[in-house]
């Protein structure tokens, strides 16, 4: 096998499956029909989580519409709806340990990476808080002396939030505290790969003093759950991160009722290498990028496109660092790669290589399944394919496994034609010392978030969504909280100076 580091078994005890069940209306419920989630890193039932009919999504929307028509919620003052989502903040950042090993197992993905993105989440949900006493309209004290208009914000109704597997409270945090700021009430959706950590902030919500009603969760699979949440009349708006194939169906879905969609979806998101950047840490960024999260990320760094001169040397670099990078047990606090999310998956990584390779690519690293002592096979090598052309799958599909694409440039036309040849736009990348190359590259690629000398540097200020094929609509920053309000102009006439429309004749 090729030389790389590895990670066995930690033989660390595991916990018994834990019992999800949906929150709907404040109380907990769900029949026997439950589904199990089976740790692709352990191997072991991690999760027993009830399965979703079309009676509790059903029953959901309506608790949900009904917690927002009474006000119960969206009456409140900005300062009391803050002051409880700062108490599920402080309830997150109490219970970072217990979420992480959950979100590991059903994951695979390491145990430092959940504890960040958990403690992270906690963040999100204090930002959006003070966001949501900061909403603020227009006023027009321009349209004459009689008249007054001002614009206000409102929250939007009812969200469906429909998120993935691969950053499951993470993700929800980026959408969940931004509605409930706003003032909607909602209804949740989680993978059904990785349901517990929303079921568990279900608890939380429940303990910070949520009113019942206001976060609705129902587990279970995309149909019948996903797409009701997605077609009910009842419900204004879907928030869905996930695959573009599944987000361009929930569009259609929603269409008839015409209700706001907001999409956050996939990426083939490049990095363009000049000769005069810090090469270093160029190389230790590409393969950051590439192998986090195993590439199971929408903003993996799938594809570099590095210029001519420098790709031979640049490529060895990123080999060496990529055997450099831990793989194996994610228990174990020294891993820094763990494993792919289903059986299934892992043979469709492998397939994106093996394609590859007949249509003339070559690999440079990895290349096949990654058996780890111990543990189960589901986990793939860190792999590094060269000679790829624009037109191969590998260099246009998001392949979500630990597989990078190296393309090459010699000027930065070619290689801004190369990185907008894509339907996706989510985020691209570009190193250089020369900040005239920076900015024309900036400007001329399309794409939601533009990394310079840097990748995957986020922060809750900064909105983050995708352009073309990767969504519509932006997530957290203050354009994230503004996906949630719906815009109403009170136009008043001040006195009574309104010239009759009747031509009144005298009686
Ligand atoms: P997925 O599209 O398979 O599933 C996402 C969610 O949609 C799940 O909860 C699933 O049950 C539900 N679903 C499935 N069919 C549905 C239907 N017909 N109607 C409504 N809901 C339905 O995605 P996944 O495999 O869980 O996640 C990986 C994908 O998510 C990748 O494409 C990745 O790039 C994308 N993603 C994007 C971002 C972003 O911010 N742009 C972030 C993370 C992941």
């Amino acid at each position: 096998m090729t030389q790389i580091t590895l990670i066995a078994a930690t033989g660390a005890s595991l916990p018994e499956p834990r019992q999800n069940r949906h929150l709907i209306g404040g109380t907990w419920t769900g029949s026997d029909n439950l589904l199990d989630r089976v740790s692709p890193s352990h191997g072991v039932v991690v999760s027993r989580s009830a399965v979703g009919t079309a009676a509790d999504a059903e029953a959901a929307i309506a608790a949900a519409r009904a917690a927002f028509d009474d006000g119960r919620w969206s009456g409140l003052s900005a300062k009391a709806r803050a002051a409880v989502l700062h108490r599920v903040a402080d309830l997150i950042e109490a219970n970072v340990e217990r979420f992480a090993l959950i979100e590991t197992l059903e994951s695979g993905k390491p145990i430092t990476q959940s504890r960040g993105e958990i403690a992270g989440a906690a963040d999100l949900w204090r930002y959006a808080a003070g966001l949501g006493r900061d909403i603020t309209g227009d006023s027009h004290n321009t349209l004459g002396p009689d008249m007054l208009a001002t614009v206000i914000k409102e929250p939007i109704g009812v969200v469906s939030i429909i998120t993935p597997w691969n950053f499951p409270f993470w993700i929800l945090s980026q959408k969940l505290p931004f509605a409930l700021a706003a003032g909607c009430t909602c209804v949740v959706k989680p993978s059904e790969f990785t349901p517990s950590t929303t079921a568990m902030l279900g608890e939380l919500l429940v303990e910070a003093g949520l009113p019942a009603g206001v976060v609705n969760i129902v587990l279970g699979t995309g149909t019948p759950v996903g797409s009701l949440m997605s077609s009910h009349p009842a419900v204004d708006m879907v928030t869905f991160t996930g695959s573009t194939a599944v987000g361009k169906l929930i569009s259609r879905t929603a269409s008839d009722t015409l209700k706001k969609v907001a999409l956050e979806l996939g990426g083939k998101n490049p990095q363009v290498i000049f000769p005069d950047a810090d090469l270093e840490a160029a190389a230790d960024a590409v393969v950051f990028g590439v192998y986090f999260n195993v590439g199971q990320c929408c903003n993996s760094g799938s594809r570099i496109i590095v210029h001519e001169d420098i790709a031979e040397a640049f490529v060895a670099r990123v080999v060496d660092l990529s055997r450099q990078v831990a793989f194996g047990d994610p228990l174990s606090p020294d891993t820094q790669v763990g494993a792919i999310v289903t059986p299934e998956h892992n043979v469709r990584i492998h397939g994106y290589v093996q394609a590859a390779v007949a249509a003339g690519a070559r690999v440079a690293l990895g290349g096949a399944a990654l058996p780890v002592p111990g543990l189960g096979a589901q986990f793939y090598q860190p792999t590094v394919i060269c000679d790829v052309t624009p037109d191969m799958a590998i260099a246009r599909d998001e392949v979500f496994g630990p597989v990078l694409s190296v393309l090459t440039f010699r000027t930065l036309d070619q290689a801004l034609s190369l990185v907008n040849d894509a339907s996706y736009g989510l985020s691209a990348g570009v190193w250089s010392e020369n900040v005239h190359t920076c900015l024309a590259f900036a400007r001329g690629a399309q794409a939601g978030t533009i990394w310079t000398n840097t990748w995957m540097d986020g922060f809750p200020e900064v909105p983050f969504g995708g352009m073309k094929q990767s969504g519509q609509g932006r997530e957290i920053g203050r354009q994230g909280l503004e996906e949630f309000l719906e815009i109403k102009s009170l136009v008043l006439r001040i006195g009574r100076t309104r010239a009759p429309w009747v031509k009144t004749r005298p009686a």
